[in-house]
């Protein structure tokens, strides 16, 4: 099979060195084995989307020499795709209406426990407040929530996926009691946004048929999620490699508000792309 990759920035703000980095090392990946590097753009958040934003992630990728087949797809028209999706995990029963917000849910949640986390991947671990709520009693302004112990019981196999390396791969197994005690019911369609990230991204790597997914380890607890929900709708799971981040010089994670670090300031102060590619490859 060819193999196939993508990069999906969020029009949120400017790229900046961590993106191009990550761009890179996908295109990198996929010229070695002689496959294609797509372009997505994630916009399902419509409130921090911008299509200005968009456009500067084109001409930034365009100047650090990337080039990527037409069309790219965007989450903001695939509305439809997620909801019937939505729909197939209700007609099996998955997922709940949920009222509560940030507060409701911090207040809620036990007190800490010594070993048993209180963030997942999503963050705070839900404490189930609306888990007895069916979909029927649904009201307007409700988000849907997955209900990980009803997943894990329809799984049909051990989910499993593979990280592969630059090395070697490793075969991962996620265990039921973890995704329940360490994951938990993540939000699948948002009050305020519908599909949530984490079925979006599902549903665009299939629809893009991603072989291999490249992308920074800040994402590596959420792929866990990615994986039950492939094998809940009977989609297969690609590989995944979760490359090193790029971090300031106080170790920090590069954020979109890093301004110095974007590729735009970057050129203005006469950096080329050349330069930028050989400071983000050279050896440490
Ligand atoms: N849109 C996500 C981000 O900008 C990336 C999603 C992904 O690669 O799965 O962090």
């Amino acid at each position: 099979m060819t193999f196939r990759t993508r990069f999906a920035p969020s029009p949120t703000g400017p790229l900046h060195l961590g993106h191009a980095y990550s761009a890179l090392y996908g295109h990198r990946l996929a010229e070695a084995k002689n496959g294609l590097w797509l372009l997505r753009i994630d916009d399902l958040d419509h409130s921090r989307s911008k299509p200005e934003w968009t456009q500067k992630i084109f001409d930034d990728l365009h100047w650090l020499g990337l080039a990527w087949p037409k069309p790219v797809r965007f989450q903001s028209q695939e509305t439809d795709t997620y909801q019937t999706a939505l729909d197939a995990l209700a007609r099996a029963g998955l997922i709940y209406p949920c009222c509560c917000n940030r507060a409701d849910i911090a207040q809620a949640a036990a007190a800490p426990q010594e070993g048993v986390p209180e963030f997942g991947p999503d963050g705070r671990i839900y404490p189930g407040t609306c888990r007895h709520r069916c979909l029927s009693q649904a009201r307007p302004g409700d988000a849907l929530r997955l209900d990980m112990r009803k997943a894990v019981k329809a799984l049909q196999k051990p989910v499993t996926y593979e990280e592969f390396g630059e090395q070697h791969s490793k075969r991962i197994t996620l265990k039921a009691e973890a995704l329940i005690a360490q994951v938990g019911d993540v939000v699948l369609r948002r009050k305020d946004q519908g599909a949530a990230y984490h079925l979006a991204v599902v549903i665009d790597d299939d629809a893009q048929n991603i072989t291999d997914v490249v992308r920074g380890a800040d994402l590596n607890a959420a792929t866990q999620i990615h994986v039950v929900l492939q094998q809940l709708l009977n989609i297969p799971t690609p590989r995944y490699h979760h490359h090193s981040l790029i971090r300031d010089e106080t170790g920090k994670r590069l954020a979109k508000r890093s301004d110095s670090k974007a590729l735009s300031s970057l050129r203005k102060a006469g950096h080329s792309a050349q330069d930028i590619t050989e400071h983000l490859f050279s050896a440490p």
